[in-house]
């Protein structure tokens, strides 16, 4: 059996979030997501939060080596003791480097990555189909959860919208994004041979099916 450690890969819409949820209620380990950090540290006023702040109070990126204290902070937790998915960290290369060696300094290493493999025509499907009310907010879409009468919402009668960044040219620079920064990690970690590519066939059968499989194939413990 093998502890785990895991990075979870994947584009915007290929399901990595869910995924990430049933995975870690699969094993019973912790999820380590960058959003949640942000939010938290801010929240709790730490010093990592108030750097943080600055530099999106200004609209800049925060640099690198902000995120990545904040994720040893998270994973000197003992939560993390028995394992953990990492959701958004690393995103590109340098990022990956520097978890190497936080890991290292925590006696830690990654046991997998695990890469949503889901073409982009699917993704495109996927998000360029979200639809949200413009008075409620509640979310549609038009394949798998289409409104009882076009562009109207079933609960309050509002009209529906497609937000920006759902729309299809929005989400090819989304994409190529991803496949610029983020694809050059399944190389990185392939090389090292840990890298696991989860098939979107698989998410039929629902995400914790999905990820109870891919669990059970890889020998990864449950605590
Ligand atoms: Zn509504």
């Amino acid at each position: 059996m093998k502890k785990a450690n895991l990075i979870m890969l994947g584009a915007p819409g290929s399901g990595k979030g869910t995924r990430a949820v049933a995975l870690c209620e699969v094993l019973g380990i912790a999820q380590v997501s960058t959003g949640d950090l942000f939010r938290n540290n801010i929240k709790e006023g730490t010093e990592l939060g108030k750097l943080a702040k600055s530099y999106i109070n200004k609209g800049e990126l925060v640099p690198d080596g902000v995120t990545a204290a904040m994720v040893k902070d998270r994973l000197s937790k003992p939560d993390t003791a028995g394992g953990f998915i990492l959701d958004g960290f690393p995103r590109t290369l340098a990022q990956a480097e520097m978890l190497d060696k936080i890991l290292a300094e925590l006696g830690e290493e990654i046991s997998y990555a695990l890469y949503l493999d889901v073409p982009d025509a699917e993704i495109i499907r996927r998000i360029s189909g979200r639809m949200i009310c413009s008075e409620c907010q509640a979310p549609y879409h038009r394949e798998f959860n289409p409104p009882k009468s076009e562009g109207i919402c079933d609960k309050c009668g509002g009209k529906l919208f497609t937000r920006d960044d759902d729309k299809p040219e929005t989400v090819k620079k989304r994409l190529e994004v991803f496949r610029s920064t983020t694809l050059p990690l399944a190389d990185f970690y392939g090389a090292r041979g840990i890298l696991v590519k989860i098939p979107p066939e698989l998410s039929e059968r629902g995400a914790a099916a999905d990820m109870r499989e891919v669990a059970e194939k890889l020998g990864l413990c449950a605590r």
